[in-house]
């Protein structure tokens, strides 16, 4: 068999396997409905409550403040619509930015369609926020700012701590979808003044379909889900005690790991953008530098090229990344998000997002090196888009 590469870790992780393994004996043993009274739910009821503390460690907040969800997407529903629901006599007006995920989006545009009025924030060209620019598009009737903490695409980091502060000081609730940054870079949600805050497992070695929502204590949000009175009467459905157990166990592996793991992937990342900005003519690197990055993002700009052809020339070499949002592949809309940085359409089709992980090794590196160049090379010959650009810049490489 070929070698294989994964490197989409942004669009999903496997599981770890002791997180699989912590999971087991409640899907067939521990199975129990955990709202069940007897005392056969009582170890069930147990483990959720110490996965809650385990989520609640690594975000340092409080137990109480963790509300279990079926993923990232429900949590920043859950979020945006709640609070708009819920403080709709004090303000209508939101504010979010360009580049979120399509799960705070489109929630954003379904509160336009119902009266309420959304801000999207420009950003600069690394895809940052500027304070000021919040600043400015606050009104007396702003109840909401959702900005990401690190871009699923380009991996910028936002300047959290700061919004989180001025949010706290104007009295407006913030939060921030950090599905792509849990577990993977340092959060503190008291320190950062952030009052609500999604989750995904699936994005740091735990399962798929589980996440959570972090609610400070004191902020009122509305019902998302309304059944029966799981999550002390929050969030209805029974609750998928599986997924939650191995979510607390994946959040804790993960962030314990955290210094030496980005250490090392953070310096794999760095051989990959010189390899391949030293070898790949033309290539421009996409986002903001290492410091101000996810440590495990790469995403790149080949002008001339298309970037699902180059997904599936890389496929064919066992490698595997994305091209635009993973989460909307299948979409030959140009990424929001590389718009949003000021790429032309060109620049944002001939995108390609690398994602590195817990198992990408050196070897991968070198092996995607020594693979991809000649790749854009041969997409490019055949390319009357790089044949036109050429032209343009007088027949220069
Ligand atoms: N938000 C961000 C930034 C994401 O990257 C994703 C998934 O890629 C989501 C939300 C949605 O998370 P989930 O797949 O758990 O619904």
């Amino acid at each position: 068999m070929s070698r294989q590469v994964y490197l989409d870790y942004a669009a999903t992780t496997f599981t770890a396997p002791e997180v699989v393994s912590s999971m087991a004996p409640y899907f067939t043993q521990s199975f129990g409905n955990p709202s069940s009274i007897y005392s056969f739910s009582e170890s069930n009821r147990k483990a959720m409550a110490s996965a809650r503390q385990q989520v609640a460690d690594v975000l340092g907040a409080t137990k109480e403040e963790i509300f279990f969800t079926s993923g990232g997407t429900e949590a920043d529903n859950w979020a945006l619509k709640g609070v708009a629901w819920r403080n709709r006599s004090k303000g209508n007006h939101v504010i979010t930015t360009k580049i979120e995920h399509h799960a705070v989006l489109h929630t954003a545009q379904f509160l336009q369609e119902n009266g309420f009025e959304v801000t999207y924030l420009d950003v600069d060209s690394e895809g940052k926020v500027r304070l000021e620019d919040l600043k400015n598009a606050v009104t007396d009737r702003t109840i909401l700012v959702s900005v990401m903490f690190a871009n699923n695409e380009i991996g910028t980091l936002q300047p959290i701590a700061e919004i989180g502060a001025f949010c706290r000081e104007k009295g407006i609730v913030f939060h921030t979808d950090a599905v792509q940054a849990v577990a993977h870079v340092p959060i503190d949600v008291r320190a950062m003044n952030i009052d609500l805050l999604s989750l995904s497992a699936h994005k740091f070695y735990g399962p798929k379909g589980v996440g959570a929502l972090y609610v400070r204590k004191g902020v009122k949000i509305d019902n998302f889900m309304h059944g029966g009175g799981q999550e002390r009467g929050k969030r209805a459905t029974t609750e998928n005690v599986a997924g939650i157990v191995g979510l607390g166990a994946a959040i804790e592996l993960t962030a314990s790991r955290m210094k030496e793991a980005s250490g090392r992937v953070g310096k794999l990342r760095d051989m990959l953008i010189d390899g391949v900005m030293k070898t790949i003519p033309h290539a421009k690197l996409n986002g903001a530098p290492s410091g101000e990055r996810l440590p495990n993002n790469s995403n790149f700009s080949f002008i001339g090229i298309e970037g699902e052809t180059l997904l599936l020339d890389l496929d064919g070499a066992g490698i595997y990344a994305s091209t635009g949002s993973a989460c909307s592949s299948g979409s030959l809309d140009p990424s929001h998000v590389l718009m949003a940085i000021g790429l032309s359409h060109e620049q944002a089709h001939g995108s390609l997002r690398m994602t590195l992980g817990e198992e990408t090794s050196e070897e991968d590196i070198r092996y995607v090196l020594s693979v991809l160049p000649g790749i854009v090379e041969r997409r490019r010959a055949m390319s009357p888009l790089w044949e036109d650009f050429l032209k343009k810049t007088q027949g220069g490489k």
